[in-house]
């Protein structure tokens, strides 16, 4: 199983999403990879979300996007 970032990682992650703000992996202080996920046809409530990756330490997280670009 790949390694996680700390609960307290993820929030500042999320924060950083939310805010616009660069994203780095707070492990490495590498720029994380932002891949959008878009939502299932099939389930509309579905928001649409970002999935950050990061290159070199390989821990990732998939967060719900801004929601003025959701809509
Ligand atoms: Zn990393």
């Amino acid at each position: 199983m790949a390694d996680t970032w700390t609960r307290e990682e993820e929030r500042s992650l999320r924060r950083a999403v939310a805010e616009g703000m660069p994203l780095v992996c707070p492990v490495c202080d590498v720029r994380l990879e932002v891949e959008t996920v878009a939502p299932r046809r099939d389930v509309s409530y579905v928001r649409r979300r970002r999935w950050l990756r990061c290159s070199r330490c390989r821990r990732s997280l998939v967060v719900d996007a801004p929601r003025e670009e959701g809509a």
